[in-house]
């Protein structure tokens, strides 16, 4: 019989189980947050959010949540917003950091702050944005982005929904022609908004000018019920995104006013005349600014999910040792195989993402202060390979973390499966990842093509496209990590660019014959290009750091190149002994990141408000929460004898008859 004070004696070890991981982490913790956020003030201000949202009662962990209907939920998040939005500025981009430490449901307004806000700034005539921003910031134009159809979203060109001109009353007529244009998906469309930026094909005197944004009021301002011509609902249940009310729209012959297109770069005058005007690249402006946020923001999500995993890690112990010690699971090679590699690929990431965020700001400061559109392909080519591989990352993360976490991963109190649910569309949303990784493959083959004709025009980042062969002996550094990477994007590059043209019809060739060899390559420039960007954030920092961090860049860059090596390996750039030492190294660094595995995870200093998990708390015990939570919180056993017994007599009489 376990006696009093040995059971006090186990609860207090409980309680304290990972002091002793904390105090054996070998760099300074708080360089460490810092680095991540991009900065001490940008960190302070994340801890200012996040002390807000764990201090409001409204906010506090609730994993009931998911017993409660979509309905429920729905209100429940709309109650939420209203009360983020007394504290704070839902239009500011860096409100997205507690959005995302609040993932029980997106509040309503994300995509009217981060989609329609943007689209509208960079659209919109600047006689529209008088009339407009105003309401749109306060709050009192809500809008949704109604591009998707039915039948096509990643092929914008060929949308259906048309906006004819009428002369006669110098308005258009806005129509869905089929059902495949019924306008699928915008979120918020579903239940909130008034107003929609609906993208049609113009037509004028019969003849089509393409797609372009119409800015329309779409529920009446006293009753909010559709207007007249108008057809509105909810798409329906969702892989996640519960409380998000994804929406269809169609329209009847829909009369619009005629500055109801947005007309910065393409006019209709009343009389009819189409005038086009400007620079209508610009127009990428809008979605570089959700993209921004899918790899700055979001990605922390992946961090977060490894926070749970490498705590509970910690907490679980599995099977005994010679010592007939009961073993943690963060110490079994295998844990330790699934986890260490996504941590460093995390560092690498938003590493990454920071350099990612300063390109865009430069980009966008060059266009609006001097019209210099030098660094606008680039930044839009990175920022396409970025968000597809930022966003593959954290949704696989997301997953293994919850598949390393045994059974109590695949519950709601763990806090994983909502990472996953939110995280995975998008993949899809904002920029499909195929095709986005179609669209850096272009720019590769474009400065693929320079290299020869016009050496000059290559961005410093592009220019290891040249590269034929390195000379490389210990292949396990950074700097020989670094070469084998941009040698691999080079062969890959240069294999999908001679595939592609081994046939006539380079249209037919891009889309039946060489996909898979282009975006290939697209997929390892990112590895390539993060750690250019790690190695630019070890440099200059104090001696622990650098050490753990150049430690996880190795694990990133091992891992990446023994998983993608295919183009050194078509040009035998790589040996079996190479890529057994490849492997040897990476199992040999485990056993420091084991040692600094808490410390790396708690540098983002997330409380457990924010990481919402019954299993991964800073302290505590982890089976007392779990068990509390199913016996005393799950509403589910509110009812001592639930209504579905009634079923079960039904069932029996059922099968007393057979
Ligand atoms: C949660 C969520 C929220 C959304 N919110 C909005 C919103 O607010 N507003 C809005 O307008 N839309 C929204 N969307 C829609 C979203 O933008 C589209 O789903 C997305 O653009 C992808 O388009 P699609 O669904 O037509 O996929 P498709 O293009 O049909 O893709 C299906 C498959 O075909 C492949 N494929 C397609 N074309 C090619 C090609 N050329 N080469 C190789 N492979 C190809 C794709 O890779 C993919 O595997 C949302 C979607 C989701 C899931």
């Amino acid at each position: 019989m376990i006696s009093a004070s040995s059971q006090q004696k186990k609860q207090l070890q409980k309680y304290t189980m990972l002091e002793g991981e904390r105090k054996q982490g070998q760099f300074p913790l708080l360089e460490m947050s810092h680095l991540l956020y991009g900065g001490k003030d940008q960190f302070d201000k994340f801890l200012e959010r996040q002390n807000f949202f764990d201090t409001n009662p409204m906010f506090k962990v609730n994993h009931d949540f998911y017993n409660k209907s979509r309905q429920d939920q729905i209100l429940l998040n709309a109650e939420r917003t209203v009360e983020a939005m007394k504290k704070l500025s839902l239009g500011d981009p860096n409100y997205y950091t507690p959005n995302v430490l609040c993932p029980q449901g997106i509040f309503i307004s994300t995509v009217h702050f981060a989609m329609v806000i943007p689209a509208f700034q960079v659209l919109a005539s600047d006689d529209q944005i008088t009339k407009w921003m105003t309401s749109l910031k306060n709050f009192s134009a809500i809008g949704c982005y109604a591009q998707t159809e039915l039948g096509h979203g990643s092929d914008v060109q060929n949308l259906q929904t048309v906006a004819v001109f009428d002369k006669q009353t110098t308005e258009f007529v806005i129509h869905t022609p089929n059902i495949e244009a019924t306008k699928f998906w915008p979120g918020e469309l579903g239940l909130y908004c008034e107003f929609a930026l609906v993208f049609a094909q113009l037509q004028v005197d019969g003849k089509g000018y393409g797609v372009h944004p119409f800015w329309i009021r779409i529920r009446d301002k006293e009753t909010h019920k559709p207007l007249s011509g108008i057809e509105i609902g909810d798409i329906g249940p969702k892989m996640g995104y519960a409380v998000k009310d994804n929406g269809f729209m169609s329209f009847d012959h829909f009369r619009a006013p005629l500055d109801s297109l947005l007309n910065r770069y393409i006019k209709v005058s009343r009389d009819g005349k189409v005038e086009r005007q400007g620079n209508p690249k610009v127009g990428y402006g809008s979605m570089m600014y959700m993209r921004n946020i899918l790899c700055d923001q979001y990605t922390k999500f992946g961090g977060r999910a490894l926070t749970i995993a490498v705590r509970y890690s910690l907490y679980r112990k599995q099977f005994k040792d010679d010592n007939k010690q009961e073993i943690r699971i963060l110490d079994y090679q295998l844990q330790q195989q699934k986890l260490f590699p996504l941590l460093a690929e995390f560092y690498a990431c938003v590493f990454g993402s920071i350099k990612i965020k300063e390109l865009v700001n430069d980009n966008f400061n060059r266009i609006s202060q001097s019209n210099d559109f030098s660094l606008l392909g680039l930044t839009h080519a990175v920022l396409s390979g970025a968000k597809a591989n930022y966003t593959y990352f954290v949704s696989n993360c997301a997953e293994w973390c919850r598949l390393s976490c045994g059974g109590h991963g695949f519950a709601h109190y763990s806090g994983l499966p909502i990472i996953f649910f939110e995280m995975s569309p998008n993949i899809t949303l904002e920029g499909e990842n195929t095709i986005l990784n179609l669209q850096l493959a272009r720019y590769l083959l474009k400065q693929l093509q320079h290299i020869v004709s016009k050496p000059s025009a290559v961005p410093e980042f592009f220019k290891f496209l040249s590269l034929e062969t390195v000379k490389v002996d210990d292949v396990t550094t950074i700097d020989n990590l670094i070469k084998l990477l941009g040698l691999n994007c080079a062969i890959l590059t240069k294999y999908a660019a001679q595939k592609l043209m081994t046939h006539s019809d380079m249209k037919e060739s891009w889309d039946t014959k060489s996909g898979i060899a282009l975006a290939k390559a697209a997929s390892t420039f990112i590895p390539y290009f993060n750690m250019l960007c790690f190695l630019d954030t070890i440099n200059n920092k104090a001696k622990e750091t650098k050490e753990i961090l150049t430690i996880l860049a190795r694990i990133y860059g091992i891992t990446m190149l023994l998983n993608n090596m295919q183009g050194l390996l078509l040009k035998n750039q790589l040996n079996s002994q190479q890529i057994k030492t490849l492997q040897d190294t990476r199992e040999s660094l485990y056993p420091i990141i084991r040692t600094n595995a808490l410390c790396l995870v708690e540098a983002q200093g997330l409380s457990d408000n924010s990481l919402q998990s019954l299993i991964a708390p800073k302290e505590g015990d982890v089976y007392m929460n779990m068990y509390n939570f199913a016996s005393k919180e799950n509403s589910l056993n509110k009812q001592q004898v639930h209504n579905g017994i009634n079923y079960i007599q039904k069932m029996r009489e059922v099968n007393a008859k057979l």
